[in-house]
């Protein structure tokens, strides 16, 4: 399908002075042969968003808009994380694009299902989900933890897109809806169904990382899966009232027992379960704070209403 709409792909990176140079000769491929077959516009760019990286990451990103314009960067003013990285470019190409593709530095989104997303858009969606059709490149350990997250998130009421991480098409007015999301604590998997409109999937393998390693370690991973659930559920909280309710009730049961017991003249009985029972409401007690405190102090970030990201420089003509 034919049309002349202004394309920006958008590609968060920290630290991929590794795959960066291949990642920008692929997307620019891909890139030439959609102008050659009249899919979008020539004004079409190619955004890197530099996430506060310690390598050559932001030196490579300037030299390569030096050689092609088609090449445009912007670059945070430190680490801010994926999340706010993939928003700050994606604000950045709403001013000028019609429609923006995110992906991963590292190519392991198939860059060749990004003509597919294209039509979809030009078939009238304003979302298009990239879902992963399988995980063979996966080792076992992200594997499981990935399902387990998304099966998780399914529990705790979340609406997400299964295996469908932040690979995604999105039109001007789905970008503009995003914008009007104002929370600090950004989970973009599980706003972007929210925003609504016509949307439709792509399926794709996911690749090997092409070089470098995952910046994506365990602790960050458990890090964005509590952010995920508590930023759009309050099931857990439900969950600790429920189980008031139900210690309430047994303890209830207890006291009847006790009485009896107490009333037959059988006193000094029970130290077992009463230790246990000290140590495990004691448990529940304070499991029920920390997950309270982390609701908490979620309120208490969104309250400072502190910007996700700053921009240094942009480089975009
Ligand atoms: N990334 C980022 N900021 C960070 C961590 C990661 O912009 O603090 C980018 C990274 O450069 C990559 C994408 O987010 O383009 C996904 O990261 P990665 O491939 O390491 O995650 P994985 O595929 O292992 O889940
Ligand atoms: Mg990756």
């Amino acid at each position: 399908m034919a049309g002349n709409d202004v394309l920006y792909l958008v590609i968060p990176c920290y630290n991929e002075e590794a795959v960066l140079p291949e990642t920008a000769r692929q997307l620019l491929n891909k890139m030439n042969s959609m102008f050659e077959r009249g899919m979008i516009s020539r004004e079409s760019k190619i955004m890197f968003v530099n996430d506060g990286s310690k390598d050559k990451t932001w030196e490579i990103i300037e030299e390569l808009h030096a050689s092609n314009p088609i090449y445009s960067g912007v670059k945070l003013s430190r680490n801010k994380g994926h999340q706010n990285a993939l928003l700050a470019g994606l604000m950045t190409a709403k001013e000028k694009a019609d429609m923006a593709i995110s992906l991963d530095a590292d190519l392991q989104d198939d860059v060749d299902v990004i003509d597919q997303m294209v039509e979809k858009y030009y078939e009238g969606n304003d979302i298009v989900y990239g879902v992963r059709s399988a995980r063979k490149t996966d080792t076992f350990f992200k594997k499981f933890t990935a399902q387990g997250f998304y099966k998780l998130m399914q529990a705790m009421g979340v609406e997400i897109v299964y295996n469908h991480a932040d690979y995604r098409l999105m039109s001007r007015r789905a970008l503009e809806g995003l914008a009007q999301f104002k929370e600090v604590n950004l989970f973009l998997r599980g706003i972007v169904p929210l925003i609504g409109y016509k949307s439709d999937i792509v399926t794709y393998e996911r690749h090997e990382r092409f070089a470098g390693e995952s910046k994506y370690p365990l602790k960050k991973m458990l890090a964005f899966a509590t952010d995920g659930i508590t930023s759009f559920s309050i099931k857990p909280i439900r969950l600790i009232t429920t189980c008031g309710i139900l210690i309430f009730a047994v303890s209830i049961l207890m006291l009847l027992y006790f009485l009896v017991v107490h009333f037959t003249g059988r006193t000094v009985a029970g130290w077992t379960s009463m230790i246990i029972s000290i140590w495990a409401i004691g448990g529940l007690q304070l499991l029920a704070i920390g997950i309270v405190g982390e609701y908490i102090g979620k309120i208490y970030l969104e309250t400072k209403e502190r910007p996700k990201y700053i921009i240094e420089t942009v480089l975009n003509d």
